[in-house]
């Protein structure tokens, strides 16, 4: 049997821990602002209403049945998560240059990402480093190290602007050695929300090509961050324009409301050459096997809604509403928070609240003010600061507001 010492205890993970902190807390005035779900205006979680529509569909399919998927996963859900995020037109789609595989959501294919190249992407028989944005999702660290490729990180908040320090990054790209893997949020970063201007993604290309590094995109809130999906796949097409080999992790948790079923795509897309096709062909034959030592073959039910929504134009457009409900209430909030703390006269630029994309805003509050507002405002958010804006509502954004003038005054 294990000998105690061999197995130490962990902590529990911080953004979990912090929302059962929430749930305990007898407050009426309780505000959770931590983990990234989507929230409508009387905070409850919200079933998109073109999803209650597919899965309304699915069940009243009378040959719908509960056997396995294929190894890859729903071809019908693969294909349409990979037009999306490259377009419908793209070469690469057309050229044969994407291998798709379904996955465990974002998580299982930022990890059947790295698995991937933990194995075959390799000099001298040692793995590349990956660099991580600092900040970065917090489970991308746990991710690569427990594949055992090795992690440096590239400057990428500005804590003096509050913006992105795409200078450091660059100097950093440009210093790391040729060939690394290059970790990219394609929009909406977390935590910080703050995304490269097109201009500055042309900037990052140009540093990354001169380097032949390999660009891991990372996709969870594409249509959810500006509210259009083409604008917020943007980047990932431009590299791809470009001429770049690289591979993307693809959730639709976030965007069809979808967190539980689990609803991902790992894709990666080759360079165009004559052997683009064929070594396209390998890479999903190799994806193929590393993804039946691991879960054999993905989850149904989140891949069937999407896939239903994603195959019809009509439920499409609907779900296209859907975003910009979902951005709209996001952005409105960013508005009422932005003008609250101008009312208030708090001290201090707020003008990152309004300039942030997506799920979160890197408010700039220090870990003491955070944890004065969960201890005496009953205020739940990470102690990086964060606030994750689907948590500000009507109801509680002047609260919000009032309760962080009297931490930062
Ligand atoms: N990557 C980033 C940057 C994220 O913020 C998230 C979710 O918070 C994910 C990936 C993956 O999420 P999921 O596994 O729920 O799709």
């Amino acid at each position: 049997s294990f000998p105690p010492e061999a197995v130490p205890q962990a902590p529990e993970d911080p953004l979990f821990g912090l929302m059962r902190a929430y749930k305990a807390d007898p407050s009426p005035n309780k505000v959770d602002l931590g983990i990234g779900a989507y929230r409508d205006n009387n905070a409850k979680p919200w079933v998109l209403p073109v999803v209650k529509k597919a899965d309304e569909i699915l069940r009243n399919d009378p040959d719908l049945n509960h056997e396995y998927l294929p190894i890859a996963g729903l071809a019908s859900f693969t294909s349409k998560a990979s037009e999306l995020l490259l377009g419908a037109e793209s070469p690469a789609l057309a050229e044969k240059r994407v291998a798709s595989v379904q996955t465990i959501s974002g998580t299982g294919a930022v990890h059947l990402g790295a698995l991937f190249l933990a194995k075959f992407y390799k000099v001298h028989g040692a793995n590349r480093t990956v660099y991580l944005s600092n900040p970065t999702w917090a489970n991308h660290n746990q991710i690569f190290s427990n594949v055992g490729i090795p992690i440096a990180t590239y400057p990428y908040f500005d804590k003096q602007t509050k913006g992105l320090d795409i200078e450091g990054m660059k100097r950093a790209l440009a210093d790391a050695p040729d060939h690394s893997i290059i970790l990219l949020h394609a929009c909406a970063h977390n935590p910080t929300g703050v995304d490269p201007t097109p201009e500055q993604w042309r900037e990052i290309a140009d540093v990354m090509a001169a380097k032949k590094h390999f660009p891991f995109f990372d996709t969870a809130y594409q249509g959810f961050a500006s509210g259009d999906l083409d604008r917020d796949a943007g980047a990932i097409r431009y590299f791809i324009e470009k001429g770049f080999e690289l591979v993307i992790a693809q959730s639709f948790a976030k965007n069809f409301g979808l967190y539980g079923e689990r609803a991902g795509c790992f894709h990666f897309v080759s360079s165009p050459s004559p052997q683009a096709a064929e070594i396209t062909t390998r890479v999903a034959s190799q994806l193929a096997i590393l993804q039946r030592s691991e879960i054999s073959n993905p989850p149904i039910y989140g891949a069937r809604i999407a896939s239903t929504v994603l195959n019809d134009e009509a439920l499409f457009e609907e779900w296209k509403g859907n975003l910009r409900t979902m951005s709209g209430r996001i952005i409105s909030m960013r508005d009422a928070l932005y003008s609250k703390l101008q009312e208030l006269g708090t001290p201090g630029n707020w003008d990152h609240i309004k300039n942030q994309i997506g799920m979160f805003s890197f408010t700039g509050l220090s870990e003491s003010q955070v944890l004065k507002l969960r201890d005496e405002f009953h205020i739940y958010m990470t102690k990086n600061g964060r606030i994750s804006m689907a948590g500000l509502n009507t109801g509680n954004v002047e609260y919000f507001a009032k309760a962080v003038d009297k931490v930062v005054r």
